[in-house]
């Protein structure tokens, strides 16, 4: 059976769902192919989004999947120095992501969005103007434009010649919802350190007063070691002991967005384009809100009959000039924040807390865009931050560059 429509998408994630609705919503015929026979499953998300970022997306943060409400932050330094985060009332919520993309769904159906089950996308190819895309199942989809929302790993950038992130620059992700309390349900914990998790952290986010959702995300191979580890040194208590509930695990992109997320025919969002925060990882709201761009433009260029990427290229402009300078100045900080040692980490809290950065972080807090949000806050102090950075990067290139010359 060959089904033709107007737009395609690839994967019924977030990125995916809401760029289908969003192009359903112009009025184009719009189909989703996702390869799993349920939206939602497997999950691999920790399900902490901003409530600022969920007003930008159009999703309430209030709704069947929402598990709980948090309004602060517990921030640990390697040596355990530690600093609270907090605001007056919540800033976030913890979603269940099966029940978060089912909504999401919902409201691309109603849309009028027809959503393929059990169909993993093999192989897509142009033909003529458009694209033929040919499914497992053996259907097939001819489109005029495609949105490429694969996630993490996505085949369709590099079939038309456009570079994407290699696995291995991924950071690895695990975690577990156990049945412990948490310090205070209404803050996540964040662990920092290189033994803990290098390249991000390891956190605890509380569903409610009896279960907690633990996790961590590091470049390291031995990431079910390096969890277990943590699980012990947070609760006192082994894994087995603790009995998981429930596992996860799933890649994590902190490395910036893909060079060019367009082509003739073709659009990209979401994780497939790396559209995700390098300090945190987190994809859904900035995914979220390129998939927006994307539905608008696709139909756009549907609507003109000028599907090229030259016209395609009004995507990529419009979510650069939305979150590009964010996304450059984060991937900086999480440069440098790669290089950290356990005991410039230690230092940095304590003079954060001299300076009682965490104050000012408060007034005016984007979860969303974090480094702009660290970059007003330390506004004043930032000279005094500078020559730890900078003596840290230079330290570590020299470090590198020694390690270099020995080598050879
Ligand atoms: C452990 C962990 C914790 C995280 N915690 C958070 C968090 O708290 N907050 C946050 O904002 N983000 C978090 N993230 C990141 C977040 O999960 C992603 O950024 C987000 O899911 C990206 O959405 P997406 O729609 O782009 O891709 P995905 O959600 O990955 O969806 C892609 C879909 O495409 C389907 N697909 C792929 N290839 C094909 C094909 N060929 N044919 C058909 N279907 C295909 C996949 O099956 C999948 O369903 C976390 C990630 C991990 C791993």
């Amino acid at each position: 059976m060959v089904e033709e429509t107007d737009v395609a998408v690839i994967g019924a994630g977030p990125s995916g769902l809401i760029a289908a609705q969003e192009a359903s919503r112009m009025g184009l015929r719009v189909v989703v192919l996702e390869e799993h026979g349920e939206i939602g499953l497997p999950c691999h998300c920790a399900g902490l989004l901003s409530i600022r970022g969920l007003c930008r997306i159009g999703v309430p943060s209030s709704g069947v999947y929402t598990l709980n409400m948090i309004r602060g932050a517990h921030l640990f330094s390697p040596s355990k120095i530690s600093i609270t985060v907090e605001w007056e009332s919540p800033v976030a919520c913890v979603v269940n992501r099966h029940l978060f993309d089912l909504f999401l769904a919902s409201e691309a159906r109603r849309r009028g969005s027809l959503i393929m089950l059990g169909a993993r996308v093999k192989r897509a190819y142009r033909k003529g103007d458009g694209w033929l895309l040919e499914t497992s199942g053996g259907d097939a989809v001819k489109a005029k434009v495609l949105i490429d929302a694969e996630g993490a790993t996505p085949r369709i950038p590099q079939m038309v010649g456009l570079k994407t992130h290699g696995a291995e620059r991924l950071l690895k992700g695990i975690q577990a919802d156990l049945s412990v309390s948490s310090l205070s349900t209404d803050y996540v914990e964040v662990y920092f350190g290189r033994n803990i998790a290098p390249g991000l952290f390891a956190w605890v986010i509380p569903l409610n007063d009896e279960v907690v959702r633990v996790g961590l995300a590091c470049k390291t191979r031995d990431i079910r070691e390096k969890f277990t580890k943590f699980v012990e040194r947070r609760f006192k208590r082994t894994l087995k002991e603790l009995k998981p509930i429930k596992y996860f695990t799933g890649l994590i992109i902190t490395c910036g967005p893909i060079e060019r997320t367009y082509s003739d025919g073709l659009l990209i969002v979401g994780d497939s384009a790396g559209h995700t925060k390098p300090i945190t990882g987190g994809g859904v709201i900035f995914g979220g809100l390129c998939a927006k761009i994307a539905g608008r433009v696709a139909s756009r260029a549907i609507l003109s009959d000028n599907v090229s990427g030259e016209f395609l290229k009004a995507y990529e402009e419009s979510w650069r000039s939305m979150i590009g300078g964010e996304l450059k100045i984060a991937l900086l900080i999480r440069r440098i924040l790669d290089r950290f040692s356990d005991r410039d980490i230690d230092k940095i809290f304590l003079m954060a807390l001299r300076e009682k950065v965490h104050e000012k972080i408060v007034l005016g807090a984007d979860m969303d865009y974090q480094a702009i949000t660290l970059m007003k806050t330390l506004r004043a102090r930032i000279l005094k931050f500078i020559p730890m950075a900078l003596s840290t990067i230079i330290g570590s290139v020299v470090g590198e560059g020694s390690k270099y010359i020995k080598g050879r």
